[in-house]
């Protein structure tokens, strides 16, 4: 159902339409659908993938977000049980999801999300620091530190890119390559994971980039791939499975 509605999020947000208002209706004739039509996944296989009114096709993605949301949510549970960090990681990652498919989508990311999460990642460290971190200690400052290496980090790289590549230097004062979403999006993945993670999570997104990349790069042709979605999934990985390898990294130093 959250899957559900995180589909909202990513029709709605970037066409600057209310996520609450009208309820849900078919994007071609523009009936409204029906409870009955509206069960996440199931209804799209009992549809088989068309509008009951104009049978239309609906868009795969849509069962896609869903189950892609349940399969991350029984990860959460597995990794965090039912606890007040189980609701917390299930936003973040729910965050991640709706703004790695708008950025799929439309090439943008959309600011609402990433500058809200900052805030709410920064104060969950502040009131609530056992949410986020195994440590209480210094949970604020490692936070904040996260936000500024996070979003340092991806706008250094920025900056290097255009000296490289000699690309038009945008409005921004970034290239095209790697927009100022991606800064805003590290630096929310940052106030989440904290400064170690943020970094682990900054060397793991090209590995993941360039081999996805060099694929679709390939096949389509397409020169311009965003790099939210594995700004997303690098962080995912380093939400499960970074303080470990952190651990066992520094160990065997
Ligand atoms: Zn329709």
């Amino acid at each position: 159902m959250i899957g559900s509605f995180l589909n909202v999020c990513i029709y709605r947000l970037p066409r600057g339409k209310s996520i609450i208002m009208p309820p849900s209706f078919c994007p071609n004739c523009k009936q409204r659908i029906k409870w009955f039509d509206n069960i996440p996944a199931v209804s799209f296989i009992i549809l088989k993938g068309k509008c009951r009114y104009c049978r239309a096709a609906i868009s795969a993605w849509y069962p896609m977000v869903e189950i892609l949301t349940a399969i991350i949510f029984c990860l959460n549970f597995f990794f965090f049980g039912f606890t007040f960090s189980f609701w917390v990681w299930c936003f973040f990652l729910s965050s991640l999801i709706v703004i790695s498919f708008i950025d799929l989508k439309f090439q943008i990311i959309p600011e609402l999300i990433t500058i809200g999460s900052i805030v709410i990642g920064l104060g969950l460290s502040f009131f609530y620091p056992e949410a986020l971190f195994p440590v209480k200690e210094n949970a604020f400052l490692n936070s904040l530190l996260g936000v500024l290496i996070g979003g340092g980090s991806i706008y250094l790289v920025g900056l290097l890119g255009n000296v490289l590549f000699r690309k038009k230097i945008k409005s921004l004062g970034l290239n095209e390559s790697m927009g100022f979403g991606d800064v805003e999006l590290m630096a929310m993945i940052g106030a989440f994971l904290g400064w170690k993670l943020v970094i682990l999570c900054f060397l793991i997104a090209p590995i993941l980039g360039s081999v996805v990349g060099l694929a679709v790069m390939i096949k389509r042709k397409e020169e311009i791939i965003p790099y939210g979605p594995f700004l997303s999934l690098a962080s995912l990985i380093c939400l499960y499975w970074g303080r470990d390898a952190l651990g066992w990294f520094l160990m065997s130093m």
